[in-house]
């Protein structure tokens, strides 16, 4: 299956594999013809060529989609569900190479691939295989002269857009709960990110999904996943990504009255207090500023300490923060990673320097690494970097940044972390810490944010609704929270 999809072709001197489209169960290049360069971002070497698709692909995969969608709505609920664990089975029997293909297509350490992103892919396949099967459905009597049902339908052909910091994870969180629904789907994964989409479309197919039910249009957000979003036969779109492009994707779709959930960007509050468990506080805080190089929406990148332990947390977190090895992502020690792509380096690097002009000290990093080995020394690195100093209005503070930077702010009372916290146009997680339990309760119902950890970062649990508050979202995914978003509610009262 894998040789179908990935056709190794000649570029130069190198071979590289072709990435083509999977639609209605079958992969095929782009009608255009054309295709895209895909870079491993700690090499910067061209890995693989991806079909450059437009809205002519999205037109073949949507109605290859509708058509499936007659006898898949139909399939019984048990039978979808089989065939979702079958694909859960197989992502864990490709376990190695789907973490590999991760690392490769991200630049994120392998060791984060094996122990997040494809154990995640495994639980949205089998969460949403067997959510179906305990689902139901409200039913009342209205004083004794009618009786009032609910069916859930679902909706026909799902668009799926994701982005390219969790490929796998993110995808499969859509694509699973999309079909187990009795949806068909076209997925567009990110451009700079198609290796793992591509291995499992393939996987979909060798579980026995019936073709049609799984399509994956590869390509640019402009066209391809513009195409989507303004597709009339598309009456449903779950999308993934930055705020901005949130924006365009509401314009679109708004104007054709499609079902939307948006998750956004973030720029999130980790609060310490001054009676926290400072050992828990200082290693979480290291992971939630820099986990995956800092590309995780839900990362705290705004670090608030209470003054009293501020020096002291400071000086243990920067510590920490020395001791993370940066370097070749294939390596299983390495903790940091190559940021996505050189402009998004370039981005982050610009923040860095924004942040000196804004009056912040750059406590450590804010460089390339030096001294890289082959076959890394040419990628997109930037060190582990802490600012302080900067005022809490300034764009450092107020924009995503999305890279390995954390931005650490003294605070003298609850009140004044809370506005702080909540002082962005985002809302999308918070983290914060003290063995307080009535203050953490306080202060997690003052905190605009979809999510809110104590004494935790990244604790996911599935069944829990997802999402952001203000720019960061709109709408709720997970759980029952998905199946309700993938499907569609409808009345019935009969008169007794
Ligand atoms: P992005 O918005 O640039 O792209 C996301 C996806 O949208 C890609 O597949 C892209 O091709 C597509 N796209 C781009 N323009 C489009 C358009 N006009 N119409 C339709 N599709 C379009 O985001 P990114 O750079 O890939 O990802 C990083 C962003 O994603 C960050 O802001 C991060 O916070 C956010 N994110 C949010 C969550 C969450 O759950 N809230 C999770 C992960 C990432």
């Amino acid at each position: 299956m894998q040789e179908a999809s990935a056709l190794a072709c000649g570029i130069g001197f190198l071979a590289v594999k072709r990435i083509l489209n999977f639609i209605d169960g079958q992969f095929r290049p782009a009608c255009s013809g054309q295709s895209l360069p895909n870079v491993n971002p700690a090499t910067g070497q061209v890995i693989a060529e991806i079909a450059e698709s437009g809205p002519e692909d999205v037109d073949a995969a949507v109605a290859a989609a509708s058509r499936a969608f007659a006898s898949w709505h139909r399939t019984p609920a048990e039978e979808r569900s089989r065939l979702l664990i079958r694909v859960a089975d197989l992502i864990e029997e490709n376990f190695e190479e789907l973490a590999r293909l991760e690392s490769e297509d991200t630049g994120k350490p392998i060791a984060l691939a094996r122990r997040v992103d494809v154990p995640r892919a495994v639980r949205n396949f089998r969460f949403f295989a067997t959510a179906i099967l305990h689902s139901e459905t409200p039913c009342h009597m209205t004083d004794d002269r009618a009786l009032n049902y609910t069916i859930r339908h679902p909706l026909g052909v799902a668009g799926l857009i994701s982005p390219w910091n969790l490929p796998l994870y993110l995808l499969s969180w859509k694509i699973a709960p999309a079909i187990a629904a009795g949806n068909c789907c076209v997925a567009k994964p990110s451009e700079l990110t198609p290796l793992t989409a591509d291995r499992l479309a393939a996987l979909t197919l060798e579980a026995g999904i019936p073709p049609g039910v799984v399509n994956v249009v590869h390509g640019p957000g402009g066209s391809a996943g513009r195409a989507l979003t303004s597709h009339p036969n598309v009456p449903l779109i779950s999308f993934t990504g930055g705020t901005k492009t949130g924006a365009d994707v509401m314009a679109c779709a708004g104007p054709l009255f499609k079902k939307v959930s948006l998750e956004l960007g973030g720029k999130n509050p980790n609060i310490v207090f001054a009676d926290a468990d400072l050992d828990e506080a200082v290693a979480t805080s290291i992971q939630s500023s820099f986990a995956n190089q800092g590309e995780i929406c839900l990362c705290g990148s705004r670090l608030f300490v209470e003054k009293p332990i501020y020096d002291q947390f400071l000086e243990r977190f920067l510590e920490g923060t020395r001791k993370l090895r940066i370097g070749d992502p294939q390596d299983a020690s390495t903790d940091v990673g190559a940021l996505i792509s050189e402009a998004h380096l370039r981005k982050v690097e610009g923040y860095v320097a924004l942040a000196r002009e804004e009056g912040g000290r750059i406590l450590i990093g804010g460089k390339r690494p030096e001294n890289l080995p082959e076959p890394v020394r040419d990628g997109y690195f930037l060190e582990p970097t802490v600012i302080t100093g900067l005022d809490c209005r300034g764009r450092v503070m107020q924009e995503e940044i999305f890279g390995p930077v954390v931005t650490v702010t003294p605070f003298e009372s609850p009140e004044e972390a809370i506005a702080q916290a909540n002082g962005t146009r985002y809302g999308l997680s918070a983290s914060l810490w003290t063995r307080d339990l009535q203050k953490a309760h306080r202060i997690a119902a003052a905190l605009e944010s979809g999510t809110v950890w104590v004494n935790t970062w990244l604790l996911r649990d599935l069944r829990v609704p997802f999402g952001g508050m203000k720019e960061s979202g709109l709408g709720r995914e997970g759980g029952f929270a998905s199946l309700e978003f993938f499907t569609e509610a409808k009345n019935v009262c009969v008169k007794l």
